[in-house]
């Protein structure tokens, strides 16, 4: 099997298959995120070498693979007809599969189109997970993320229309203290909108600086805030209030102060009485600070 570049996949696919589609991220800008910073720079990989791993895989592991991950960072900029293609080569090699999961952006659901969507389902294409991040327009400027919150909706109303599961990820702490509430409330008015069309799963994350980031440089500079630990969950509690569901929340992420998980709109009230518990305890509860290097 052949790699290159930061391979990385959701917690949620740890026991998938990972065979790479692409290399690096298309858009590669956004502040606080390292992971392909220092290249390879994006390339869509052949299908016939993606083929070839596909098939060493299946020579090694035996028909029985149940799920398989396409990194890297948004395999969905892949031309339609090309990741259809792996989709439907996977499908006759495991014949045994339920799910093939890309991490996708927003740009890439759009350029698809609900055609394009439709015809990667048919595929076998199951699952995107897409970063969010916030549907505050002034943060994912600031952020650098290269979308918008109206694009936000409408590529995750097509991605569902289209019978595809959605993952997405939302960043706590991203906007910092001050705008704290207004990243919490826009941010469920997007996932709210995209609730219209189906239920998506939502995944927390909480912002930790990372090396060699816009984001790390503009906190050494003084020009970006931190939230506290009890900011950041005062703005889950914010998110989790606001959001209409149904849809199912998970925290399945090492930079998270309190694990929140549960189903939107019935688990409501005990996640904000978790919340609510944890923002009396004293900072020496949380995890520590610290710049993160992978
Ligand atoms: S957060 Fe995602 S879209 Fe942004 S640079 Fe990193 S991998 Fe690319």
């Amino acid at each position: 099997m052949r790699y290159q570049g930061p391979i990385y996949r959701p917690p949620s696919e740890a026991d998938s298959l990972l065979v790479q589609a692409t290399v690096g991220c298309p858009h590669n800008k956004c502040s606080f995120c390292m992971t392909y910073k220092k290249g390879p720079p994006f390339r869509v990989r052949p299908v016939s070498e993606i083929v070839e791993d596909l098939t060493e895989a299946r020579r090694e592991l035996g028909p029985g693979v149940r799920t398989l991950f396409f990194p890297a960072g948004d395999s969905l900029a892949m031309p339609t007809g090309e990741l259809a293609a792996i989709c439907a080569e996977a499908g006759e090699l495991f014949p045994r599969l339920e799910r093939i999961t890309v991490y996708a952006g927003v740009k890439s659901i759009l350029k698809h189109g609900p055609e394009g969507l439709q015809r990667l389902r048919a595929a076998g294409l199951m699952r995107l997970h897409v970063g969010l991040e916030s549907g505050h327009d002034p943060t994912l400027l600031r952020v650098k993320k290269g979308v918008t919150s109206a694009q936000q909706v409408e590529a995750g109303c097509m991605a569902l229309e289209a019978g595809l599961e959605l993952s997405l990820y939302v960043m706590l702490g991203l906007a910092g203290p001050e705008d704290s509430l207004a990243h919490a409330q826009a941010t469920a008015r997007v996932v709210n909108a995209v609730n219209q069309a189906g239920a998506p799963t939502l995944r927390l994350r909480t912002l930790l600086p990372k090396i060699n980031t816009l984001l790390l440089h503009q906190i050494k500079k003084g020009r970006f805030t931190m939230c506290t630990p009890q900011q950041t969950l005062d703005e889950a509690g914010a998110i989790i209030a606001a959001l209409s569901g149904p849809l199912s929340l998970h925290s399945d992420h090492y930079t998270n102060h309190l694990n929140l998980a549960g189903h939107l709109p019935q688990d409501r009230e005990r996640l904000l009485g978790q919340i609510e518990a944890a923002m009396s305890l004293p900072r020496s509860a949380f995890r520590a600070d610290f710049v993160g290097t992978q």
